[in-house]
Order: C-alpha cells, then structure tokens, then sequence
C-alpha cells in the first residue's frame, strides 16, 4: 500500500495553516508544517513532500525566492498560496517554477482540485506524454494532429494546435503567457506577447459555444490561461 501523498504547509499565518492542516487530513493527505522560509527549506530537503503548498509573504524571506530555490534541487509541485491582487507576483512565482498559485480565501473544494492536479501532473515524470488526451470533450491525437470536440473534428492551424496542446497537457493548471510564448514560438519576449492573445481567441471561436464566455479555455487575469479540465 503506497502512503497518503504528503502535503508540506509553508505558512505563516497559524489560523490559514490550521484551516489547510484540518481540510487536508480530513480527505486523506497526511500534513507537515513549516512556519519561515528556512524551516520550509530544510523540511523540503528532509521530508520529500508529494506537494508544497507555500505562502509568498513569510516572516523570514521572500516565497518567491523559496520557489526558485527549491526548483533548482527538486520536481516537488509547488503550489503559491497568495493574497488577492498581486498579479505580478503570481506571474513571477510560476515563471520561477511554481506550478499553480490558489488566491487567499478558497474553499477546500478549490484547494483540492488544484493539489489533485498538481498531483497527477507529478505522477511519473519520465513516462512518455500520452499520445492521446481527452478532457472535457475535447479530444486531441498528437500522432495525427487531429482534435475533435464532442466528437466533431476541429481543423485547427499549426500554431493553433501547438498551443491548445501545451494548455492540454497541463489541464487545470494555470500558465503565464511567457511560459505558453514559450513552449509554442520558443522565445518569451514581451514583443510577441499578443501571438497567444490572438491565438487564444481564434480557439475559442472554433472550440467555445459562445466564445465570449469560455467555458474551456479561460482567462487567468493579469496572469495567462487555464484550460479547465471539468465542465
Ligand atoms: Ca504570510
């Protein structure tokens, strides 16, 4: 029997640590804290969590700082639990390697998903990329370069597919438009910053029921996108 997947909290905050430390035992997760950033650091090197959950603003350093940190000198998924408003922050913590950032106050529903995602995402990262995915109806065949959605075929331009495979590899995690300018033009200069803003757009027109309300591909404000994997 494999253990409960371990959650490491790096938070300072004792009343949001004891409401993450009660939800996440409560639906199977075993749970370690740590309340500064050189006991986060240290507990990360020792325990090997399965997922961090970390805070940005600790008493003794930067969580930014953290993340990049332990990116350097582990695959742990790292998911920045930050306070409303702070855009930039967010950009940069998932372009340092956090994997996902969740928005202070959620719900334990929201928080769960995310690790779930977080989770799956880490499961085996040398095990090929399956050659077929399906989420939410929509399915893609990276062999073929064929997609359909609710089984209807989608023709879809080169750049078009690139980037709705990048989106759907990661399902319910959100990515920086750096990361997505990366991963399909291979260069995250702010000077083609609109390519995904076009390109997302052209998407939703062949893939959204009413593109102006996507239901699929979303908008992360002042961050990127999201494909949400569940309707
Ligand atoms: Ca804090």
């Amino acid at each position: 029997m494999t253990p409960d997947p371990l959650v490491l909290v790096i938070e300072d905050d004792a009343n949001l640590r004891q409401y993450l430390n009660t939800t996440l035992r409560s639906h199977g997760f075993r749970v370690e804290e740590a309340t500064t950033w050189e006991e986060g650091k240290k507990l990360t090197l020792q325990l090997g969590p399965d997922v961090l959950l970390l805070d940005l603003g600790l008493p003794d350093g930067d969580g930014l700082s953290l993340a990049r940190e332990l990116r350097a000198v582990s695959r742990v998924p790292i998911i920045v639990v930050s306070a409303r408003g702070r855009e930039e922050d967010k950009v940069l913590a998932l372009d340092m390697g956090a994997d996902d950032y969740i928005t202070k106050p959620f719900g334990s529903g929201e928080l769960l998903a995310r690790i779930r995602v977080a989770l799956r995402h880490s499961a085996d990262p040398s095990a090929p990329p399956p050659s077929v995915v399906e989420v939410a109806g929509l399915r893609m065949d990276f062999l073929m370069r064929e997609v359909t959605m609710n089984q209807k075929p989608v023709r879809l331009t080169k750049n078009e597919f690139d980037l709705l495979a990048v989106l759907i590899r990661h399902a319910g995690q959100v990515l920086t438009n750096g990361q997505l300018l990366q991963e399909v033009w291979g260069d995250s200069s702010r000077a083609h910053a609109t390519y995904v803003r076009v390109y997302m757009r052209s998407l939703r027109k062949k893939l959204e029921a009413d593109p102006t309300r996507p239901r699929l591909l979303l908008t992360e404000l002042g961050i990127g996108y999201r494909l949400k994997p569940d309707k």
